[in-house]
């Protein structure tokens, strides 16, 4: 299985608490953009790197829902022509309220998007201004609607917690009216402080930001909760999804499987030895000028050893309720994860186990992931 991660760098107005690569006010260079991404998958069959077809294609940025759909439609058949499409390949699009209209949603489903990711993050009003979003709460209820008119039968919500001024019962309120509009999948994103971003800034001035540690805790918990007594797996971290309606390009990532990155400060996967890891850099002039020189804007970030490509499996297996296969970790590393990890594994010994041939973390151990996944560093 292959995916394609296509970059979108662009958004109206940045959010103060995001460090993604991503500009604003400079939508007028996207259809200049549109014709290099074009080109950087060009140049990425001309490497022969990677055999196709894509079994999945992932719209990401930045907010992909700037784009026309008929940039959309255009980057997808040049997908097709240089790789192939698979015939059920999931293609996904994130979309921001504020970015749409039915007729933009009508034009995205006919030109092959059959996923859409909506970037509501609260359903209140007091808190979208709080997280400095675009939209308000009647642009994500018009969103929706055009969405499911549009024909998307497949829709998930990104949704945040644990902010200042967020409670425990904010959140489930949340839950609730997203469970209202019955989405298919649902993410649950933590707030976190970067630094030098706004957000950064303030709370460096002491400003408090964020939930207390406890709270954070408990919105965590309730949410596995609640979504797994209405019909949703909790089946990554920070991902929800009813039967049979995962995102299967996150599962490329999480399972280490090989995926193109197109586009300034997209990143790869290449399956050659044990891995590499290939970025494009997070700057538009330098990403044209490479383009313009006939280069292919990734360049090689990191090339896997035995060891970090062991590492690498465990620490991604374990986001996910499925975990780590001991057999197929066996066959693809000539030996089991035991044995690999002896050390590691004696110290998070109250926390891992091998249960029914994988290794896995309960929902009350993935709030200490970053605690324990120390371990193996
Ligand atoms: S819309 Fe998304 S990518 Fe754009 S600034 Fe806000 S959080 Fe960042």
């Amino acid at each position: 299985m292959t995916g394609l991660y296509i970059h979108i760098p662009f958004c109206r107005r940045k959010c103060p608490y995001c460090d993604f690569f991503s500009l604003a006010g400079s939508e007028e260079r996207l259809p200049e953009y549109v014709l290099a991404l074009g080109r950087h998958l060009e140049l990425w069959a001309a490497a022969g790197t990677t055999r196709g077809p894509f079994a999945t294609v992932f719209f990401g940025g930045g907010t992909p829902s700037l784009l026309k759909p008929e940039a959309v439609a255009a980057l997808l058949e040049t997908a097709d022509r240089l790789f192939g499409l698979a015939p059920e390949t999931e293609i996904t699009l994130e979309a921001n309220p504020g970015t749409l209209s039915w007729e933009k949603l009508r034009g995205y489903r006919s030109a092959g998007v059959n996923r859409l990711s909506l970037g509501i993050q609260s359903f209140q009003p007091r808190h979208l201004l709080f997280l400095g979003r675009i939209h308000g709460v009647g642009e994500i209820e018009e969103s929706i609607g055009w969405a499911r008119q549009a024909g998307f039968d497949n829709l998930g919500f990104d949704l945040m917690f644990g902010f200042h001024g967020q409670t425990v019962s904010d959140g489930r309120r949340d839950l609730e009216r997203a469970l209202a509009f019955a989405p298919e999948h649902l993410s649950l994103y933590g707030l976190t402080v970067e630094e030098k971003t706004p957000f950064g800034d303030r709370q460096q001035d002491g400003v408090p930001l964020t939930a207390s540690e406890e709270e954070w805790a408990a919105m965590f918990l309730q949410a596995d909760d609640f979504l797994g007594r209405h019909g949703f797996a909790h089946y990554e971290i920070s991902n929800y999804a009813r039967p049979n309606r995962e995102c299967r390009h996150n599962q490329v990532y999480w399972r280490r499987l090989p995926y193109l990155g197109i586009g300034a400060g997209a990143h790869s996967f290449l399956d050659q030895g044990y891995g590499e890891r290939w970025a494009a850099p997070p700057h538009l002039d330098h990403f044209f000028a490479r383009l313009a020189a006939s280069r292919n804007p990734s360049e090689k970030l990191e090339d896997f050893n035995r060891w970090e490509a062991m590492r690498e499996t465990l620490y991604l297996g374990l986001r996910t309720a499925a975990g780590i296969s001991e057999t197929d970790f066996r066959a693809r590393f000539g030996s089991g994860v035991g044995k690999a990890f002896p050390a590691t594994i004696g110290r998070l010994s109250p926390h891992l186990h091998e249960r029914e041939g994988r290794w896995r973390f309960s929902p009350e151990e993935w709030l200490i992931y970053d605690h324990l996944i120390r371990e193996l560093f």
